[in-house]
């Protein structure tokens, strides 16, 4: 009989990542494969079907491809006025005479612009605060755009008084949050301050909510109050 043998030690050094590149992968392909593995929603499988359609591409389109990804970084900034997403100093909306300049519809980002544009029943401003005030991520109001918006709301022209903030972040506890935030700060300067009306379900993402909810949902907007 075999006398019994425990098993060697396991070596405590953590082993290497796996890669997700297969073996025997070209160093520049796997570097490829790596960096669409990063990007949301791209499993292995489909970051090694997207590097290799990258090596049949034509050149041409491979340097577009690759020009348009650098300056998406260079180019882009946000605007002075409204921190919404744009190539120049100041965006097209806020530099666009025929909006409503009396009032602000504030989202959490730059894709809920996007989906309010889209219902076409909004022709004032925005202010993007790039996310919510969240006690349990660990983000305070000081992490957002909420400074720029309250300057924005005191350094105005008289001609171009903000009589009414539009609350529009998302109908989650985050969001919820950050409405009552914005009501405490801004209410007392006068000003009002409203919420899209309770017509979306709890726990929307204004950037998926459907145009005509969302349509619906701003015209029926009511006073947030304490
Ligand atoms: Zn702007």
């Amino acid at each position: 009989m075999a006398a019994f043998r425990p098993d060697p030690p396991r070596s405590i050094t953590p082993a290497a990542p796996p890669s997700d590149a297969p073996r025997g992968v070209a160093a520049p392909v796997s570097r490829v494969i790596e960096a669409f593995r990063r990007l949301p929603g791209i499993g292995p499988k489909s970051a090694q079907r997207l590097a290799y359609h990258l090596v049949r591409m034509p050149e041409a389109e491979a340097a577009e491809l690759s020009e348009a990804i650098t300056g998406v970084k260079q180019r882009i900034k946000l605007c002075d006025i409204c921190a919404d997403i744009t190539e120049e100093p100041v965006c097209g909306i806020c530099s666009n005479t025929n909006r409503d300049r009396t009032v602000i519809c504030v989202v959490e980002e730059p894709l809920d612009v996007t989906a309010l544009e889209r219902t076409r029943a909004y022709n004032g401003l925005y202010h993007v605060l790039h996310g919510a005030i969240s006690p349990t991520s660990g983000i305070a109001a000081s992490d957002l755009k909420i400074k720029e918006l309250l300057q924005r709301l005191q350094g105005q022209k008289p001609s171009e008084e903000v009589s009414e903030v539009i609350v529009a972040t998302n109908t989650n506890l985050d969001g919820e949050a950050t409405a009552m935030y914005l009501q405490r700060a801004i209410a007392p300067a006068g000003i009002k301050v409203t919420r899209l009306a309770r017509g979306l379900p709890s726990g929307t993402d204004i950037e998926y909510a459907d145009d005509a909810t969302l349509a619906h949902s701003l015209e029926s907007r009511s006073e947030i109050s304490d």
